[in-house]
């Protein structure tokens, strides 16, 4: 047997699901049994009502965010080092100063925070639900953390004044990305579209054509009319651009745009995860259901 079949086989011995993040490796979003962005993943793995073990291949928060939403679930993360630096910038400690600072402004924060965070915030949001979150919340200036370009995004859409927590939070492979590379692929190619993740700086924001989550490039790409399309986000996208888009073409604005944490699972990773039942991402239960209250009003303020 093949790894694949063996990864197959231990999936239907113990009612396992992967789902598999779109930055992830191509060969683990073949098998995944879904392939999302944060929401889309969270929101699947609360559908699988017959599961008994998520294999979350992605990196810790997401995995936490699973854990919380499934507590009735084991939640695996196959590799134990993939953690996100972002979250790992805005500890609780930090969180709490700044909410002292300002209390009668309302804090949101991004869903790349561990859970620890979560619990003093009002709301959480991703990059794909930001700009709505925010324009739901009655309050014209707010407390954001930790993406300080997803900040600017979300101030220039909604008008409101967002003050990004300091000393301010950044994803370190989404800043690899330069406008100066994605004009001259744009160039390259035709006149390609350029796609660009909030998260990225806002000078490269300034020269999208469309800005958006994972998802909502997907979704951009599928019904564009445009064949050509330069993608400012992690490489792994690409992957399911070109799967679902089999006639149109996608370049990457920056090849060297890699995540390595998001990397670091593989499918031997996801095959020893199953077989051992680790790594379990475990959350305590008073942190769970703070954690979960701001989650659970991300998905009414947005449904
Ligand atoms: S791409 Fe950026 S935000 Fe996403 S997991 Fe990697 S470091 Fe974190």
């Amino acid at each position: 047997m093949n790894l694949t079949e063996k990864i197959e086989q231990l999936k239907k011995e113990k009612k396992a699901v992967i789902l598999a993040h779109n930055y992830q490796r191509p060969e683990i979003q073949d098998i995944a049994d879904y392939t999302g962005d944060s929401i889309e993943l969270s929101r699947q793995a609360a559908e699988e009502k017959n599961a008994k073990i998520l294999v979350f291949s992605a990196v810790d928060f997401m995995a936490e965010s699973a854990a919380i939403l499934n507590p009735e679930k084991t939640v695996l993360l196959p590799s134990s080092g993939a953690r996100c630096p972002m979250a790992q910038m805005l500890p609780l400690t930090q969180v709490k100063m700044w909410k002292k600072k300002y209390p009668k402004i309302p804090l949101v924060l991004y869903v790349n925070t561990l859970a620890e965070a979560k619990t003093e915030c009002e709301v959480c949001c991703t990059s794909a639900n930001a700009v709505e979150v925010i324009k739901a919340i009655d309050a014209d200036t707010l407390l954001f953390g930790p993406d300080t370009n997803l900040a600017w995004y979300v101030q220039q859409k909604t008008g409101k004044k967002i003050i990004p927590i300091p000393p301010g939070g950044f994803c370190p492979t989404h800043l690899l990305f330069m406008k100066e590379d994605a004009l001259l692929r744009k160039q390259e190619h035709s006149n390609a579209v350029i796609m660009v993740h909030p998260e990225c700086s806002p000078d490269v924001q300034e020269i999208a054509d469309f800005i958006g989550s994972t998802s909502q490039m997907c979704k951009y790409a599928k019904n564009s009319s445009s064949q050509r399309f330069v993608v400012a986000t992690e490489t792994g996208l690409l992957h399911r651009l070109k799967k679902e888009n089999p006639n149109k073409e996608f370049y990457s604005a920056y090849e060297g745009g890699v995540c390595p944490n998001m990397k670091l699972n593989t499918l031997e990773r996801i095959y020893l995860a199953l077989k051992t039942e680790q790594t379990r991402i475990t959350v305590p239960a008073a942190v769970a259901k703070k954690a979960k209250d701001a989650l659970e009003k991300m998905y009414k303020l947005t449904s």
